[in-house]
């Protein structure tokens, strides 16, 4: 199959620049001036940029286990809806992906029915119960690029520790979700002035914090290569901004909604703005977009985490935690960061393609002649409505339902096939 991109705007080593593109058996055969092929698929890309697939280092696929709330199929749809040609499949399915046999089942059914690549993260312990550390090694021959209990953390140091120099031992990156489980308590909201106002119980920033500096010990002590999910606070930042002054191999990544949105959105009672770690204050968000754009933070990841209605539209108190991102991600990301005159595109594309990369040493990330064709083409001037019609994902827990979203995906390609196309 060859397809042929005519008159986009391509990104090449982070500029755009105005060049046809040619896809053959898979990869990116030629980017010309001008090409004019036989090719089976002609795309006229005028006034869009085509862009290196976007890779997701953190999502929820909810598949074996809860799979009205999201499966493999319609969670790949969504994040091809997005731009994404990969994502990282998080192990807090039902059962828990802590075996061979589960990483197995995700990697087949992502390879025969998924609209991206999927790569799976296997449990760091047992069941994610936090008590016995799982075959890591036995499912890392399986092909999985990382551990990780997200979701819940470690909560004992002792056993942390054993996990980690496990898995510095098979040269194994874990992922943390830090959580202090006592001082995050019942919280609902960030333990802040939107807190105060509400009622709403806080969780404070230091829930995030203690465990972020407990486990870069940790990681310092067992060899071991970490990093921190969605990571969200000034203080977190500092942290691993000392870590990395040291040398240490630490990385980490932050929500589209850490970055766009605060605590103030959770005045609106909406529980599409309940999630962890909670939406902070405008000063954490501000020191998150500066951090993305200077480097102490990696990457962007959604950390994708689909819930049904009936769940969400319960009350503040008793619904989960947690937002579908594939779809919006990019498109508030251009808006209020690029648009917004806060990084330039560049920063972002590198921060949702090469960087995530680097982080788990993925392929892809970059567009090349000889690399293989994962990308998408954006109109960057076209608007879209994003309704609960619109989406993909079986799960509508949004909180950007209903705005106008800035940027438009035409097309995404994943491994020289069309895996989505704009009606
Ligand atoms: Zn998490």
């Amino acid at each position: 199959m060859k397809i042929l991109i005519k008159n986009a705007e391509i990104f090449l080593a982070g500029k755009l620049v105005k060049k046809d593109l040619l896809i053959d058996r898979k990869r990116i055969a030629k980017i010309e001036a001008k090409l004019d092929e036989k090719a089976d698929k002609v795309i006229d890309a005028k006034g869009c940029c085509v862009f290196p697939g976007f890779i997701d280092l953190h999502a929820h696929l909810r598949d074996p286990g809860q799979t009205y709330k999201e499966d493999i199929v319609s969670g790949t749809k969504a994040a091809a809806k997005g731009g994404y040609t990969a994502v990282c499949a998080m192990p807090n399915t039902e059962p828990v992906t802590d075996n061979i046999a589960s990483v197995e089942y995700i990697q087949l059914r992502a390879k025969e029915h998924g609209s991206a690549r999927v790569y799976v993260v296997g449990a760091l312990t047992k069941q994610s119960m936090g008590e016995e550390i799982s075959e890591m090694a036995t499912m890392k021959s399986g092909g999985i690029v990382a551990v990780s209990d997200d979701g819940k953390c470690v909560q004992n140091a002792r056993l942390m520790l054993s996990c980690l120099r496990y898995a510095a031992n098979f040269q194994i990156p874990v992922i943390i979700h830090p959580e202090d489980y006592a001082l995050a308590g019942k919280g609902q909201i960030h333990g802040g002035k939107v807190a105060t106002q509400t009622g709403l119980s806080g969780i404070s920033g230091l829930a995030e914090e203690v465990i972020i500096a407990r486990d870069i010990m940790l990681a310092e002590s067992a060899g071991a290569r970490l990093h921190i999910a969605h990571i969200s606070t000034t203080r977190s930042l500092e942290l691993v901004r000392a870590a990395k002054e040291k040398g240490l191999p630490i990385t980490c990544e932050v929500t589209p909604h850490h970055l766009v949105l605060t605590e103030e959105a959770c005045l609106t009672f909406d529980t599409n703005t309940k999630m962890k770690p909670p939406l902070r204050s405008e000063k954490d968000r501000l020191a998150c977009v500066q951090a993305l754009k200077d480097g102490l933070i990696d990457c962007v990841a959604t950390d994708h985490a689909p819930h049904a209605d009936f769940e969400k539209e319960r009350e503040f108190d008793h619904a989960p935690f947690g937002i579908i991102g594939f779809e919006t991600s990019f498109a508030v990301l251009y808006e209020t960061l690029v648009l917004g005159k806060k990084m330039d595109l560049r920063t972002l594309v590198d921060s949702l393609t090469i960087r995530p990369a680097k982080v788990l040493n993925l392929p892809g990330g970059e567009i090349k002649v000889g690399v293989v064709a994962d990308l998408n083409i954006i109109n960057l001037k076209e608007k879209t409505l994003f309704t609960k019609d619109s989406i993909v994902s079986k799960s509508k827990n949004s909180p950007w339902l209903d705005r106008e979203m800035s940027s438009r995906v035409k097309y995404t390609i994943v491994g020289g096939n069309i895996s989505y196309q704009d009606a």
